[in-house]
């Protein structure tokens, strides 16, 4: 016998990594230049030098016993500490090498801070990241969808307000955002921020935001707030996967402010948590690299123009979108009735679109732009077919 939630987790594919899987099968056969592969979030600028550079610097200057090493579970403490150096210089705030755990990337560490919260709801508003759902739901939380705020997507407060409960223990938000690319702004925060007071008075424990922020870097000219600085009572997910393209290193961290309230339970809460799942001590090597890499950022250009490419493109043609502001994603109103007939339709131009249903919004697709701009180019003559027919 076997859990039967885990086996169908393990055997269905995300419809993301089904489009992907289909994509290199396609390359096989058509050739890679013929298939244009949208669907998939894996950054497409290499990781700056200087991480590579540091690598090396590690393997030189270092004891080997220490590179390999497990280190503290929670992570190095030299690695927490350059961490917090590196936000308390760029936001003006006050962390502590204390406040930070050191995990493997969002997605585990979604899963710890989600195990730590007490048995409730946890609100997504859409569109929204699929696999927050499982990541919930295998904690036992009660996951919740706040519809979105359109055209905008934005956060619709009405919808927001009237998905609150009593049982309500946290909020995620996500934002430079994946699907959509729109950055919420400052005073969209502030707004969202006092109604989790109001609601967390009222309902008398606190209403935590869990920010899932692997895209913080990632924007293009608009500012991206520092939400701890704005709602006391957040937890940040932070990931290097985007930022410094390290996807497959599996590093990040979680930040537990101690403005938070009940910070020290919450963040022994979340150690706990991520123990019992058996994520314990990140990678050694890439905490190291981190303690010396804390302050890189990416050069955003690449990804730059390819969205002034498609944006522009796209929207002469007709195609309608939020503000992409930042990710490197376009969540695009889909022409005709359903956002799956576009996709099927555009797949069968080997024109690879993930539909929204799974982010919460239906008769939508996206568009991950971190691929060539030469792809791009080829492309745009069946967008245009597509949305002629
Ligand atoms: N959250 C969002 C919104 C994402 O888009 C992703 C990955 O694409 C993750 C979390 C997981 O990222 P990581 O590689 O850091 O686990």
């Amino acid at each position: 016998m076997m859990n039967q939630t885990a086996y169908a987790l393990g055997a269905n594919r995300s419809c993301i990594r089904e489009l992907f899987e289909y994509g290199r099968a396609r390359a096989q056969i058509v050739g890679e230049e013929n298939v244009f592969d949208y669907s998939l979030g894996n950054p497409s600028l290499p990781a700056p030098q200087a991480v590579e550079d540091t690598i090396r610097a590690i393997l030189e200057d270092t004891d080997p016993l220490k590179i390999h090493g497990y280190t503290s579970a929670v992570g190095d403490l030299e690695t927490r500490a350059a961490i917090s150096q590196e936000l308390n210089t760029r936001y003006g705030v006050c962390t502590n090498p204390t406040d930070f755990f050191i995990g493997g990337g969002a997605a585990g560490e979604l899963c710890a801070v989600f195990g730590a919260l007490a048995q409730g709801e946890i609100l997504a508003i859409a569109p929204y990241f699929p696999e927050y759902k499982p990541f919930a739901e295998s904690a036992g939380l009660t996951f919740r969808v706040v519809p979105p705020d359109l055209p905008t997507f934005q956060i619709n407060f009405e919808a927001l307000e009237a998905s609150i409960t009593p049982n309500t223990q946290a909020l995620i938000l996500n934002s430079p955002n994946n699907p959509s690319g729109v950055v919420y702004t400052r005073k969209t925060l502030e707004q969202l921020a006092d109604l989790l007071t109001r609601k967390s008075q009222e309902y008398a424990h606190p209403i935590y935001i869990v920010s899932d922020e692997p895209y913080r870097e990632l924007a293009y000219g608009v500012e991206v707030p520092f939400v701890p600085s704005i709602y006391r009572d957040t937890v940040v997910c932070y990931s290097y996967s985007k930022s410094l393209s390290l996807p497959g290193e599996r590093i990040g961290y979680v930040y537990v402010p101690q403005e938070a309230t009940d910070s020290k339970q919450l963040y022994a809460a979340i150690a706990g948590a991520a123990r019992a799942r058996g994520h314990v001590c990140a990678p050694s090597l890439w905490q190291k690299v981190i303690a010396r890499c804390a302050d890189l950022r990416p050069d955003l250009d690449f990804y730059d123009r390819n969205r002034s490419l498609l944006c522009q493109a796209l929207g002469e043609m007709g195609y309608e979108m939020a503000k992409p502001d930042g990710a490197f994603y376009l969540f695009i109103k889909a022409p005709g009735s359903s956002a799956k007939a576009f996709s099927d339709r555009a797949k069968e131009k080997d024109l690879l679109l993930v539909p929204g249903d799974d982010f919460g919004c239906p008769g939508y697709f996206r568009i991950c732009y971190c691929v060539s701009p030469d792809m791009i180019r080829r492309s745009l003559p069946i967008f245009r077919e597509l949305i002629e027919q």
